[in-house]
């Protein structure tokens, strides 16, 4: 399936649902019109031909012959809040993922905080995790009144750095909550080490690591508990759509009650409401667009896969590109975006927007990723809020101190020299990536030109 070049409002609107916070373009951004009588030498942006001008798979997916059969079904029941269909996606996913439970809810973020919220992680307390992130990791964290702490990433995979975790702990660090961002694992049995060592709890952050892997054990079944998104844009899309996977029977059931407005269940306890509680349960038609979606995400994990590893070896070829590493025992990733690290020095000093925009114009959409985010205002804004104000004492407040303490000049450097693709793209063929190598080289040639 290819996608026609998408018009800007299409493009806005598509890109204003990725749940990654960051631009991204699903399909080839209008370059320059394709003229036989263009050279194909010439940069796009300079007026020449472009390497490529037809678009890439898009994304989501949806085939009405085999997709919709479900949904209807669900739709003409009238059973519309949680009952059987979210109960088979459930059974499903725990399944595929290998763990012993599952619980749907109705988006990544919720399902965060509910994990979060099972293991009684809350005011005064301290979670370890990675700035290179989306903000809902942190969100979750915050929305616990928990005291977000940001250990360093390691450059090379992208991932939280597991040798810079002990150095952060206090006697309030209750958690770690690593996220296998980009969709590449992090090192598990490191975190899980460290975990144990120091009696913390575990919260897997994989809302954008489907079926990622080590040593073949899924990411979200090495941790106290694991976190997904199906939002639209993410590898198994629903729109909206969450679950919380785990072994551990009575968080799980801790967890059902707190998305079920704190009534009991299963070893939850009691006649009434038990706790307090909030209500985000996955609806009967997210799970059943969920079936559908399931049906082909392993299939679709590999040739990502395949793919991205033709696509790292040819990369690694062109000097200033540095594909990311894999951790030893990787045996999958999800790979919600493929990313590598980009040097101007080796490009004659192209800015790193600037060859972004000319990969752009070569039909390659990409982006630059994610900011810093342990620098910015909403910390500020939840370190003066009420509830923290009450739970802390005024050492642990002093704002300052805080962002000394949660300085990450690697995670500073890795935002201002990543590059992303979608996972869309992933999704092509051997000449699609090929496609993509010859862009490359070719603003390689010519960077004296484009900067
Ligand atoms: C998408 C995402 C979330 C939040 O999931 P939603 O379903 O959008 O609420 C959390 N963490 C990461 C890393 C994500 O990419």
């Amino acid at each position: 399936m290819q996608k026609q070049m998408v018009s800007r409002r299409e493009f806005i609107q598509r890109t204003s649902v990725t749940g990654v916070g960051a631009a991204l373009t699903l399909g080839a951004v209008s370059p320059a019109r394709a003229n036989p009588l263009q050279d194909t030498e010439t940069p796009a942006l300079l007026g020449g031909k472009p390497v490529r001008s037809k678009g890439w798979p898009e994304w989501p997916i949806w085939n009405p012959k085999t997709d919709e059969e479900r949904v209807i079904e669900v739709l003409r029941s009238g059973v519309w809040s949680r009952a059987g269909v979210v109960k088979e996606f459930e059974n499903k996913w725990a399944n595929l993922i290998g763990t012993k439970r599952c619980l749907g809810t109705t988006n990544g973020t919720h399902a965060l905080i509910t994990a979060l919220r099972a293991l009684d992680i809350g005011a005064g307390d301290e979670v370890l995790t990675t700035p290179y992130t989306f903000i809902a990791t942190i969100d979750a964290i915050l929305m616990r009144n928990a005291m977000p702490i940001f250990v360093d990433v390691d450059r090379e995979t992208f991932q939280i750095d597991a040798n810079k975790l002990e150095e952060k702990i206090t006697p309030n660090t209750k958690a770690i909550l690593p996220v296998h961002i980009l969709g590449l694992p992090a090192d598990m049995p490191a975190i899980n080490a460290v975990a144990k060592k120091h009696n913390l709890a575990v919260v897997e952050d994989c809302c954008q690591a489907w079926l990622a892997e080590i040593n073949h054990q899924r990411m979200g079944s090495f941790g106290d508990a694991g976190c997904f998104s199906f939002q639209n844009s993410k590898n198994i899309p629903i729109g909206e759509g969450g679950a919380i996977v785990s072994d551990d029977d009575h968080l799980m059931d801790k967890a059902y009650s707190f998305h079920n407005f704190g009534r009991p269940h299963g070893s939850v306890q009691g006649s009434g409401y038990v706790m307090a509680g909030t209500k985000c349960r996955m609806a009967e038609y997210q799970a059943a667009i969920g079936l559908a979606q399931m049906e082909r995400l392993e299939e679709q994990t590999k040739l990502r896969n395949e793919n991205a590893a033709y696509l790292s070896e040819q990369l690694r070829e062109i000097p200033g590109i540095t594909p990311h590493r894999l951790f030893n025992g990787t045996t999958q990733a999800a790979y919600h975006l493929y990313p590598f690290r980009y040097d101007p020095a080796a490009f004659q000093g192209l800015s790193r927007g600037k060859f972004i925009s000319a990969a752009r114009g070569e039909g390659v959409p990409c982006s630059g990723g994610y900011s810093p985010i342990n620098a910015m205002p909403y910390l500020q804004e939840a370190f003066s809020s009420k509830v923290f104000r009450n739970s802390y004492p005024a050492e642990a407040l002093d704002f300052e101190n805080y962002k000394e303490r949660n300085q990450c000049p690697e995670n500073d450097q890795l935002t201002r020299e990543a590059v992303w693709m979608f996972h869309n793209l992933l999704l092509g063929n051997q000449q699609d990536m090929d496609d993509i190598v010859k862009a490359i080289a070719k603003i390689q040639r010519h960077a004296g030109e484009l900067v």
